[in-house]
């Protein structure tokens, strides 16, 4: 059974007007496969959700970050399901780890907004994860599987709920899951699914990864034969980390927006807006990733000449340089800072350059 693949972004507690309409518009402008083969899903701040939805590109959704768990009253603070309805809002996310630790929100709690949010007509995004200890414990498949039990106690239909994989050691750190790590739970989790909810939904279900995706790491992990998508918290908030949508099985790096489709907007320094900016561009480095083949990344960027003015960069990290579209700010092999060099409209990587331009 074919599964869609799924990109959510979590923008969290950040952003100002002007930054969230900023992020629309570089969405809005992304060049992206069809809403028949990716679903993109963004999920900003609560108070934020109207413009957001008013602005965004129909073929892409929002998701509120929570909801209460049963019929909205005298809860302040809270937002009931029936008012994301209400303001037409399809998405929500549940049992976010950050959730879960910060307001000890307990399983039983998250399966229950999680069926009270189905049964108001939400989808739903659940997600599931181990912390650091439990993962060197050897319990991971534990954790994860007591989570998604816990939901599956309340629900019987499975056709709106995604389930989101986030180990939480991954979760804003820089740490990402290698693929295999990744993998191996996903498929431990569907292979649960089969043995406790049903065939079916074990075939349908999605399984999204996140923890520290972005960019540079995204296409390897993409590849994952049960990985179907991914959620996206510190790169999502990053107007040059879009990219990260199009990775996914058979796409080529031409399609890729970083190589022939990034708008003037793009060429400012790449904002981010939370605490882990850092961390996105140190640890995650991917040491398998397929730029890794520089001669066949060239190539791609050759072809797109036509479309970009190519310059000399230098990475920050891994100290290697590059042939980059000027406006390419991440490195190609392991997503560190380029430092590009003033040589523009050359193809000869080794000419010297006067001096580099921060
Ligand atoms: C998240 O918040 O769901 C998340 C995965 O965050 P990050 O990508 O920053 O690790």
């Amino acid at each position: 059974m074919a599964r869609k693949f799924f990109i959510g972004g979590n923008w969290k507690c950040n952003g100002t007007t002007d930054e969230v309409k900023k992020i629309v518009t570089t969405l809005n402008e992304a060049q992206v496969p069809g809403e028949d083969v990716v679903e993109v899903v963004v999920s900003p701040p609560y108070v934020f959700l109207p413009v957001v939805k008013g602005l965004l590109r129909p073929d892409f959704h929002v998701a509120a970050q929570n909801s209460w768990v049963r019929k909205g009253g005298a809860f302040t603070g809270e937002i009931s399901a029936e008012i994301l309805v209400n303001l037409g809002i399809p998405w929500v996310i549940l049992g976010h780890s950050e959730r879960r630790q910060l307001l000890n929100e307990s399983n039983e709690f998250v399966a229950d907004k999680v069926a009270y949010a189905l049964s108001q007509g939400l989808k739903v995004i659940a997600c599931i994860g181990e912390t650091l200890e439990q993962r060197e414990a050897g319990i991971t498949l534990n954790v994860v599987a007591e989570q998604t039990k816990a939901i599956a106690a309340k629900i019987s239909n499975w056709d709106n709920v995604v389930l989101a994989y986030e180990p939480v050691w991954a979760i804003g750190t820089g740490k990402v899951a290698t693929p295999a790590q990744a993998q191996e739970v996903h498929a431990d989790l569907r292979k649960w699914i089969h043995e406790h909810v049903s065939a079916d939904v074990a075939a349908s279900v999605r399984i999204i990864y996140g923890g520290s995706v972005n960019g540079g790491n995204s296409k390897e992990l993409a590849g994952q034969p049960d990985l179907d998508g991914f959620l996206v918290g510190g790169a999502s908030l990053k107007t040059g980390e879009i990219y990260y949508i199009n990775w996914r099985n058979g796409m080529k790096a031409k399609e890729d927006p970083r190589s022939n489709n990034r708008n003037e907007e793009s060429e400012e320094e790449e904002e981010s807006w939370d605490d882990s900016e850092e961390s996105s561009s140190s640890e995650s480095c991917c040491p398998s990733s397929s730029f890794n083949n520089n001669k066949e990344y060239h190539q791609n960027q050759n072809q797109n000449q036509n479309n970009n003015v190519l310059v000399v960069a230098g990475c920050k990290s891994c100290l290697m340089y590059f042939m980059v579209p000027k406006q390419v700010e991440d490195c190609p092999k392991c997503t560190g800072q380029l430092l590009h060099f003033d040589r523009s409209q050359t193809n000869d990587p080794t000419s010297p350059s006067p001096s580099p331009s921060p």
